[in-house]
């Protein structure tokens, strides 16, 4: 071993300062979920209303969406509870998910706002820096977003798409989205009424469930490896 690949071997077990990059993957798919806050974090509230609840059930009610189609899924937390961000993404780099989603709600702005990484795009590489593990990812997270804003587009619901910096986000290596629900703008109701609405939690959670059924059985998120090899010819 040369002492260079030493240093790197070094540095990838001290993690979390470096990330391993999801070795060929297998015929799964597996989705995680990452209900954003908890605990002592509440993210945003007013009154009795709290993000950190929000996020956990819609975490639960797309959870049990996907696992009735057959979907793994590996969710990030299950309770209200306190979890650093490394922790989420060292859950979320472990399971070498095809989806990741990151799941934040907000009480201002309309509809679902979907945010990628404004990472700039790099070649999947053996090991990546940790906080900017996503930057391998970034292009599949792109096309993962627009097959969510088609399908919540379809669904009738209001989307915005933007980039941006996400330290959760950051450092996955799946393709991955944050996904932010908003009030619905037609509800005529307030911010948190229309939040707790089940219906609209309801309406919310299938769009982007079918979203990643569809993102599933287009293969849209093997690897950059792998799309290359099916349409690499014989010589
Ligand atoms: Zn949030």
């Amino acid at each position: 071993m040369r002492w260079s690949e030493a240093a790197l071997l070094a540095a990838a077990i001290s993690l979390p300062s470096m990330a391993q990059a999801p070795a060929a993957p297998a015929a799964r798919f597996v989705v995680v979920l990452d209900a954003a806050h908890g605990g002592d974090d509440t993210g945003g509230h007013s009154g009795n209303w709290t993000e950190k609840a929000f996020t956990l059930a819609l975490s639960v009610r797309l959870r049990s969406l996907l696992q009735a189609r057959g979907i793994e899924v590996v969710t990030t937390r299950e309770q209200d509870e306190t979890l650093a961000a490394e922790q989420r993404d060292a859950i979320a780099n472990h399971a070498q998910a095809q989806a990741c989603l990151s799941l934040h709600a907000s009480l201002s702005g309309s509809g679902v706002h979907l945010f990628v990484s404004s990472l700039a795009p790099v070649q999947p590489a053996r090991f990546v820096p940790w906080k900017t593990a996503q930057a391998t990812a970034v292009a599949r997270s792109l096309g993962l977003a627009g097959v969510l804003n088609s399908a919540l587009g379809q669904a009738g619901l209001n989307v915005t798409l933007g980039r941006t910096a996400l330290p959760v986000v950051d450092s996955m290596t799946c393709p991955a989205v944050a996904v932010e629900v908003a009030p619905d703008p037609g509800s005529g109701v307030t911010a948190t009424e229309s939040l707790n609405d089940a219906g609209y939690q309801a309406k919310v959670a299938q769009a982007l469930a079918g979203a990643l059924l569809e993102w599933r059985q287009d293969g849209l998120g093997e690897s950059v490896h792998d799309v290359s090899r099916k349409g690499a010819r014989a010589p």
